[in-house]
């Protein structure tokens, strides 16, 4: 095709696409009086160009504002002195938020005639992949609306059943299997939460950690069931006991617990700690063999408040250790940090 032929129709097409995007009236007056046009939507041929100039405005109407062409190829056929076709293939961008067309690949075909000295469109050929229009439309505007939405609609329900389902998972990893209550996990974290807001406002933090006498024995006397059937219930009374807000209870391991104490200083734990105390106390789960009869458990007590010379490790180090000395020194007690201890009978506590 000769250089000047190509420019011509490249032209042609050009000048045809700018009036369509810009939604320019003067494009109507370029259609020819034997004018053959296919709007895809509508599904049929338009042979009456009046038609052909009421659906253009129609279709300007509908989307009045400047569209967006984006060109991916274009094809120029010069099928004689007088007759040249164009076919281009594009993506319409609506000047709307969604994107309902832009994603569709539109093929048009233009052919120009030339009567007298003007070339003029004599068929316009548009194929959209999209379904039949609806009344009064000549984009399917409304039913790729209604398709997009019920598309964005499921990606929420779908997005939520997710959020659900990642927020059970999360649940589930905080929470001790057998008795409900936090677990390990949960219990680290929130330690390194409360230990750095504790540092931030300069207040301290306790720890009364304790496990259960014997434990060993009672599995042996009772059977494992009836020991996890234990734990679950000496969980539920301590969890019933101490419900301050602010405060983490949670298995620390095997049949050792931890109460996290935020703000309490030792007396303050200590006096928590007699509450956890009294309150398996009352709860008198049999234990037999043992000298008091029920489940009792040893309390280590440690507070501080934290300071760059001292981390969350040492808070554990000393419950763990007031712990142990509850236990080396006959058990069924508790021991705060700074050595102080209360055997069970003592109702005047030494510190
Ligand atoms: P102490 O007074 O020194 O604490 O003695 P103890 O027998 O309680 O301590 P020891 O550490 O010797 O034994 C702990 C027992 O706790 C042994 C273990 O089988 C039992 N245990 C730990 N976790 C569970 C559990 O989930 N279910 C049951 N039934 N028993 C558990
Ligand atoms: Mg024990
Ligand atoms: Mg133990």
């Amino acid at each position: 095709m000769l250089p000047e032929r190509q420019k011509l129709i490249r032209s042609l097409f050009d000048e045809y696409i700018e009036m369509y995007a810009a939604r320019d009236d003067r494009l109507t007056s370029r259609f020819s009086k034997n004018f053959t046009g296919y709007t895809g939507g509508g599904d049929f041929l338009v042979k009456d160009v009046h038609d052909w100039v009421r659906i253009t405005r129609q279709d300007f109407e509908q989307v009045p504002g400047r569209l967006r062409i984006e060109l991916t190829d274009i094809s120029l056929q010069d099928i004689d002195e007088t007759v040249v076709a164009v076919t281009a293939f594009f993506h319409i961008h609506l000047p709307m938020p969604d994107h309902i067309l832009s994603r569709e690949t539109a093929r048009l075909v233009l052919i120009f005639r030339l009567e007298g000295t003007d070339w003029m469109i004599v068929h316009s050929g548009i194929s959209i992949p999209y379904h039949l229009v609806g009344d009064g439309e000549v984009y399917p505007i409304d039913g790729l609306r209604k398709r997009n939405r019920e598309l964005e609609a499921l990606v929420e329900d779908r997005t939520r059943a997710l959020e659900q389902a990642v927020g059970q998972l999360e649940a589930q990893s905080n929470t001790d299997w057998l008795t409900g209550i936090s677990n390990r996990r949960r219990f680290d974290s929130m330690l390194r939460e409360e230990w750095n807001r504790a540092r931030r406002v300069g207040a301290a933090l306790a720890i009364v950690m304790f496990d259960i006498d014997h434990f060993k024995h009672f599995n042996d006397h009772y059977g494992h069931l009836a020991g996890d059937d234990c734990l679950k219930s000496l969980a539920q009374t301590v969890e019933q006991a101490e419900r301050r807000a602010g405060t983490l209870f949670a298995r620390y391991g095997g049949e050792e617990f931890v109460m996290l104490l935020p703000g309490m200083d030792l007396p303050a734990a200590m006096k928590a700690a007699r509450h956890i105390q009294q309150a398996i106390r009352s709860r008198a789960l049999p234990h037999h063999g043992i000298p008091p009869g029920i489940v009792t458990v040893s309390l280590g007590v440690a507070s501080l408040t934290p300071s760059d010379r001292v981390s969350p490790e040492d808070l554990l180090r000393e419950a763990d250790l007031a712990l142990y000395r509850a236990k080396e020194s006959g058990r069924n007690r508790m021991c705060s940090a700074n050595g102080s201890q209360a055997s069970p009978g003592s109702r005047r506590l030494p510190f």
